[in-house]
């Protein structure tokens, strides 16, 4: 399948530009639901068996009660496909609802890091790969730059505290468009979270900029995505780079 290969070059690019996965890790990937994870975990499947270097794969979701729809669809998936997944109820974050309803993403994305690093810990796994695509690495670099006053997106690879965990972002080059034709293909069952039909975010506003833009010049995405990776820091305004 063409797109499927191009998905795998993309993601192969990656994963080697930013030494995101190295010999003998076992990565587990976070699942959340949605299209974008489950494009990864499939990479990432097919990407072990024909790599240069021996790596495992593992997977889990963790269940923050906010998903649409069961969960079942999903686990029977991901069993046919032979994948060691865990499904990991966290009890504080359901908590978290019930106690304050209207919470933001900082408390709930806090609660989740703590759940994925304590999920990760127990299948002995040293990296974590999440499933940001190049829309997310776009939509972060905007909204640093118009909210926060700072130029920079989200790190391809970083690590937890105590350099714990690899954590990784294989997707970064690869856009939602092409992970929504991907998963139609696999026919992998999706699990919608609720968050995902807010309106009204900054994150909706910055989208439909891109896609108003993105109507007359189909590219633009493309552009800003290359746009990360060639700096031109003698041209900012930090005196930290700027020759006197
Ligand atoms: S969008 Fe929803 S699930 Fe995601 S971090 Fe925010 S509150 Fe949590």
């Amino acid at each position: 399948m063409e797109l499927e290969k191009k998905l795998l070059h993309k993601a192969g690019e990656a994963i080697e530009r930013f030494r995101m996965i190295r010999k003998g890790d076992r990565v587990a990937v976070a699942l959340s639901g949605g299209k974008d994870s489950l494009t990864l975990l499939e990479l990432l499947l097919k990407l072990h068996r024909r790599a240069p270097v021996p790596f495992t794969v593992c997977a889990f979701t963790i269940e923050q009660g906010k998903f649409l729809r069961p969960i079942e669809p999903l686990a029977e998936y991901l069993k046919g496909r032979g994948v060691e997944w865990t499904y990991f109820h966290d009890k504080p974050s359901v908590r978290l609802i019930q106690e304050q309803p209207a919470h933001g993403c900082d408390l709930c994305s806090r609660y989740r890091r703590r759940a994925v690093y304590e999920v990760a810990r127990g299948f002995g796994a040293n990296v974590i790969a999440f499933g940001h695509t190049a829309d997310d690495f776009c939509e972060a670099l905007l909204r640093n730059a118009l909210f926060t006053g700072r130029i920079s997106a989200l790190p391809p690879v970083a690590w937890s505290r105590d350099r714990e965990f690899r954590l990784i972002r294989p997707l970064v080059y690869i856009f939602e468009s092409q992970t929504a034709e991907y998963v139609r293909h696999l026919g992998a069952p999706l699990v919608p979270c609720g968050c995902s039909q807010k309106t009204g975010t900054v994150r909706r506003e910055l989208r439909d900029m891109l896609a108003q833009l993105e109507a007359h010049h189909p590219r633009v995405k493309e552009t800003l995505l290359a746009a990360m990776g060639n700096l031109e820091l003698g041209r900012l305004l930090d005196p930290r780079h700027v020759e006197a």
